[in-house]
């Protein structure tokens, strides 16, 4: 499936004016943007509430958010900032943040990096170019369910914690505060970027996973231990992918 758009711009009224400027530098350099204002004669009609969270969790590649002190009033924009964050989830590289001056960014951002307005659309349409052009194309609509995402404590998982368990894939050890998903059929660990990025969100043919960790991993570790060694000959996606039977 193809996009409908290259990005989404997501502000308020007050910021239409940049908008309407890096929506014609996006233009200029063929990059086909939502900028709503121009495009009210489509939404007539429809259920403009449901069409948003479309519009940002699976009609466009990339989305831009312009965050000034108005952004968080907007009963619109915030919708359009948790259908963005629900996206962020799976694809941590969809969001260009610009930020205005004088705005305070929310908790939800903060981890991000972000630009400062500097009144230059075509800058910040180059940026649009370059990260369209970098992007995998991880088709959105291929992904139907969001994983369950667990974070390692270090009270509440201190016996996973003291088996030193490491990513499948990469075979990084896993840490306190790491974020992982688990496969509900295999009951692998995985860090989230291995199961998103590298697994695309599926393993041994599905794309279930677990609220919790196992209270017991039924594989043994050395049998975890001896199926990484002989993954680690292979070719992870490929084997990982095709071969449900293997776990
Ligand atoms: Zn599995």
């Amino acid at each position: 499936m193809k996009y409908r758009y290259d990005v989404a711009i997501s502000f308020s009224d007050a910021q239409k004016d940049i908008a309407v400027g890096i929506h014609v530098a996006l233009e200029k350099m063929k990059i086909e943007s939502y900028y709503y204002l121009y495009r009210q004669e489509e939404n007539i009609g429809i259920d403009l509430k449901s069409n948003l969270r479309k519009l940002y969790e699976e009609y466009a590649k990339l989305a831009i958010i312009i965050f000034s002190k108005d952004y968080s009033k907007g009963n619109f924009t915030r919708l359009e900032l948790s259908a963005v964050l629900n996206r962020l989830k799976l694809e941590p590289s969809y969001l260009i943040l610009i930020v205005c001056k004088g705005a305070k960014i929310p908790k939800s951002l903060s981890k991000l990096t972000y630009i400062e307005w500097n009144s230059d659309p075509l800058a910040i349409a180059k940026i649009v170019k370059k990260r369209l052009q970098t992007k995998p194309s991880v088709k959105s609509s291929d992904i139907k369910v969001f994983p369950n995402v667990i974070t390692i404590g270090r009270n509440k998982h201190e016996s996973f914690l003291a088996d030193h368990r490491i990513d499948p894939i990469t075979r990084q050890l896993i840490r306190v505060g790491d974020k992982v998903v688990v496969c509900e059929k295999c009951k692998l660990v995985f860090l989230k970027e291995t199961w998103i990025v590298s697994l695309n969100g599926i393993h041994c043919n599905q794309n279930k996973t677990l609220k919790e960790l196992p209270l017991k991993i039924d594989f043994p570790k050395i049998e975890i231990e001896k199926i990484n060694r002989m993954m680690s000959s292979l070719n992870f996606e490929l084997y990982t992918r095709n071969t449900g039977f293997f776990f």
